[in-house]
């Protein structure tokens, strides 16, 4: 299958060079050229099915023809090695728990998936470096960095803002060592980010060092991000649930997460309708009630992972829709909370049920309260565990969080990182150091 870019003015290219590269030279983002639907064979088997069966038919079905079958089989088994199980939280809500992974947060899925895919095209091209860089506000650089530890050929430099990410999710990436680099910028996260902009952009480094990116804008990480929405589905259909009326919301930041869920539609499966949930970055928002898109700077918020100011995939959401503002606003719906309503919900929601929201979380289940309509029942992403938050949720929720275990257990190794000013000479000089 190829690919092809969102901006229209670059050529097609194949999966192994819409990975290696990332982002196309237009700038656009890669989508794939066809969106197939899936047999409706598939849909009567997704209650029965293992996390992994299925991951592995919906893989064959996007990567298929450019990746020997075992090979997609293997990969796509390792990547989930864990569970994402979906939980009740009320008759009409459930929780799908995407935290079990190696680092407590949903981008495990998309990173580890990636590096895989990274390390199999790397078997055939001889010594390779190629270099990952990638920015991150906490759990980016943990998924990344987890991901990628001892993938053969591949280097990751990690670009965190010093003394703005919490002591948990900074030992989740300084503490690895190998192939892994983190650089701690003196600066913030879009500081970080504009540095990993600039050298994609450089011509004296990309000529030297083959660069890629491992955020969303990566078509290895953002597609099998699709794979746990069968599985919710799956999952829900298992217990008898009447499935006509399914609505799914998605906390969003970069909004990587729910295109991959419009595109699970697209391929088929039975989801009603989507929300998009925001905190007080609401772009997005923005857009569907008024037609007009605004990126503008982000502002910082209790749900840190979801502030974002200009998303980079809503190129492809745009894309999907071709560009048609009505279709995008039929299918899926937004809102925006204030950091006091995440609280709020956050500290109501243990006392009425038991469940302990993160504040991504809390951002979606508030929504679904809100949003949903007799005789729909709702799916919302718990996109981290609590724990990753724990002083803001304890602060929040006057009740303790325990650590678990793999998460202390990063807590317990020595820091190393490389501090760098917020400039890009010097990040550049670095890089070259290492060419
Ligand atoms: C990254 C992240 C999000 C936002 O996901 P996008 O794909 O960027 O929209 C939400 N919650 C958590 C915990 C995250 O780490």
């Amino acid at each position: 299958m190829q690919y092809r870019s969102t901006a229209g003015n670059a050529p097609d290219v194949s999966l192994e060079e819409a990975v290696v590269k990332g982002l196309a030279p237009d700038r656009g983002l890669y989508m794939p050229e066809r969106i197939g639907r899936l047999p409706e064979d598939f849909f009567r088997r997704l209650p029965s099915m293992s996390l992994q069966e299925m991951a592995c038919e919906v893989a064959q079905s996007l990567f298929g023809e450019d990746i020997d079958p075992e090979k997609l089989r293997e990969l796509t088994a390792e990547t989930l090695n864990f569970t994402i199980p979906l939980v009740e939280v009320t008759p009409e809500r459930y929780s799908l728990e995407l935290f079990h992974g190696p680092t407590l947060a949903f981008k495990d899925v998309g990173a580890r998936f990636m590096a895989r895919l990274l390390g199999y095209f790397n078997r055939d091209s001889g010594d390779r470096l190629v270099n990952v860089l990638v920015a991150t506000s906490g759990d980016t650089g943990s998924a990344v960095a987890n991901g990628f530890l001892g993938v053969e050929g591949v280097r990751v430099f990690v670009l965190y803002p010093k003394g703005k990410v919490s002591p948990i999710q900074e030992s989740q990436f300084t503490t690895l060592g190998r192939n892994i680099e983190a650089l701690e910028i003196d600066g913030t996260f879009d500081d970080c980010q504009a540095l990993v902009k600039q050298a994609f952009l450089d011509g004296e480094l990309n000529d030297r060092m083959m660069l890629t990116s491992a955020n969303s804008i990566n078509v290895a990480r953002f597609l099998p991000q699709m794979f746990y929405y069968f599985h919710a589905w799956g999952q829900l259909a298992a217990t008898g649930a009447d499935m006509e009326n399914i609505v799914v919301c998605v906390p969003s930041g970069n909004f990587g997460n729910i295109t991959a869920g419009l595109i699970a539609k697209r391929m088929g499966l039975p989801i009603k309708r989507f929300i998009a949930a925001n905190n007080a970055n609401d772009v997005f928002y923005e857009y569907l009630v008024t037609g007009e898109y605004r990126p503008r700077h982000s502002v910082q918020t209790i749900a840190n992972a979801m502030d974002v100011g200009d998303p980079s995939n809503f190129a492809r959401v745009l894309d999907l829709y071709g560009h048609d503002h009505d279709a995008i606003a039929a299918e899926t719906s937004g809102c925006t909370y204030t950091d006091k309503e995440i609280a709020a919900t956050m500290k109501s929601t243990l006392e009425e049920t038991g469940y302990q929201l993160d504040p991504h979380g809390a951002v979606a289940y508030r929504a679904l309260t809100e949003q949903l309509r007799p005789g729909e029942t709702g799916i919302f992403l718990e996109t981290a565990h609590p724990a990753k938050f724990k002083e803001t949720v304890e602060g929040i929720t006057g009740a303790g969080v325990e650590i678990p275990a793999r998460l202390a257990a990063f807590m317990r190794g020595k820091k190393q990182s490389v501090p760098l000013p917020a400039d890009f000479d010097a990040f550049k000089t670095l890089l070259l150091s290492k060419a």
